[in-house]
């Protein structure tokens, strides 16, 4: 009766508190709309300008460039591949047999990077979401993490998306099914680097926008504090939503600020040392976790929201530079 009084609360909380698990989606748009416009910009490096016409030119507009990298950009939090639950009660996408999946869909745990420790279960440098490992919420009905935990007690990755899914964000590192997806609570999730290099991989073999666009998912949440942290918790999707609200508003793309980080990405590098990079820079700005104050959400997402963009324009750039055969690392 216990356990049924925790999920049944669990999932309220979970339902009412939590969004999906990664910047409100609107902003994963604002943030690639604006890095392909500052590539066209009077601050673009004429290496950036001729990524700019790359994406342009292969979509007839800049418009249309940046409908479909947005649009692949968002979708991914959408993406029904990641399924938890038991062969006696079947699996889901989302709770409640995918109806929740507005709210909190799984394929999100695979959007994390763990900055506060070194190395992970697969022998990645950093890991991703892992329940054991997350910041904790103090709060009295802040933990949404222990709540999701609870409903997922004991419950497994579906063992055809660890083929699959899992395999794709695996990069080479080490993965047994049982053993690392076989009870959630101590389920090691593979980062969101990886993700963003298996989907940079894809591009670079087949070069498509919507491949690369899912590659810009990463940018935006390598950027978000929360997911450098690993927690669903701490005012997650409270940040979240108040960045997506004040975007416009408060100017918080201004691109002087771009200007002022994008020299210090260099596209040469691997994609995943340049997301590992923005993630240490949120990891170092954990106030949003605990302060839900204008003045503080305002200066930090000021800063924040830059970096995110610069990444993404360092990240275009790569993926250009990468089809004219000079893409680095
Ligand atoms: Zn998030
Ligand atoms: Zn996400």
């Amino acid at each position: 009766m216990k356990s049924l009084i925790h999920l049944t609360a669990g999932l309220g909380l979970l339902l009412a508190a939590t969004q999906a698990s990664a910047w409100s989606q609107p902003t994963h748009k604002n943030i690639v709309k604006d890095a392909l416009a500052f590539m066209n910009s009077s601050y673009a490096t004429a290496e950036m300008k001729r990524a700019y016409q790359f994406y342009v030119g292969a979509a007839g507009s800049e418009v249309r460039a940046g409908e479909i990298l947005r649009q692949a950009a968002y979708d991914v939090d959408d993406f029904k591949d990641t399924r938890l639950g038991g062969w006696w009660g079947g699996y889901e996408h989302a709770p409640v047999a995918g109806a929740a999946a507005s709210l909190v869909n799984y394929t999100s745990y695979w959007h994390f990077i763990n900055m506060s420790r070194q190395g992970d279960a697969h022998g990645n440098d950093h890991g991703g979401y892992d329940y054991r490992y997350r910041k904790v919420d103090g709060s009295w009905s802040g933990d949404v993490d222990w709540y999701a935990m609870v409903y997922l007690y004991n419950r497994e990755l579906k063992k055809s998306d660890f083929d699959t899914t899992e395999a794709h964000y695996r990069q080479g590192s080490y993965s047994n099914w049982q053993e690392h997806y076989g009870d959630f609570q101590k389920a090691a999730f593979q980062p969101i680097d990886n993700l963003a290099k298996y989907w940079f991989d894809q591009f670079k073999n087949a070069p498509s926008l919507q491949t690369i666009g899912y590659a810009l998912h990463a940018t935006g949440d390598v950027a978000q504090p929360h997911h450098a942290w690993v927690t669903s918790g701490n005012g997650h999707a409270g940040w979240e939503g108040w960045v997506d609200d004040h975007y416009a508003r408060e100017g918080l793309n201004n691109p002087v600020e771009v200007a002022n980080r994008v020299g210090r990405y260099n596209p040469q590098h691997s994609i995943r040392d340049l997301l590992t990079q923005t993630a240490q820079i949120a990891y170092q700005r954990p106030e949003p976790l605990y302060d839900t104050s204008y003045n503080t959400r305002l200066r930090v997402a000021k800063e924040l929201i830059p970096e995110s963009i610069a990444l993404t324009v360092s990240v275009l750039t790569k993926g250009a530079n990468t089809f004219h055969g000079q893409g680095g690392l």
